[in-house]
């Protein structure tokens, strides 16, 4: 039984945050498209800040699926080349497609500070002023 296999849930579990990721990186993208529109409707608006706090989160959380994948490969005992992306056994000291060699320690813990700094805010923006309300659902079945 697979099924409680340590690494299959740790798997799934980084899958789940990843899709979540996704979903609210789709949201953002979709907010920036209305944001933007908005300010091309109306010469007077300027929706600046809030696309660029999107577009913020947005790169945090691609980083953070990037992470995540990092993760699972590692998980299956995998890992990815850094020069060429390419998936390698964990022991591999040279990658066997393009002969680069990996750091010592490859570990899925990546270096903070090479990606995050795109990335100031701690939590993704709260929907403060959330755009796409125009219409309520109306209840008007009794
Ligand atoms: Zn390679």
């Amino acid at each position: 039984m697979a099924f409680f296999d340590p690494k299959a849930k740790n798997i799934a579990n980084y899958q789940r945050s990843i899709d979540e990721k996704k979903v609210s990186v789709s949201r953002y993208y979709d907010e920036i498209g209305r944001y933007y529109y908005k300010q091309y409707k109306d010469l007077n608006v300027d929706n600046t800040k809030d696309i660029n706090t999107r577009c913020d989160a947005i790169t945090k959380l691609t980083n953070e699926i990037e992470e995540l994948n990092v993760k699972i490969l590692y998980e299956k005992g995998l890992k990815l080349c850094p020069n060429c992306r390419t998936e390698n056994n964990l022991e591999y000291t040279f990658c066997f497609k393009c002969g680069s060699r990996f750091d010592e320690d490859a570990k899925p813990a990546p270096a903070p500070e090479a990606e995050a700094e795109a990335a100031p805010a701690e939590e993704a923006p709260a929907a403060e002023e959330t755009p796409a309300t125009e219409e309520t659902p109306a209840e008007d079945a009794e």
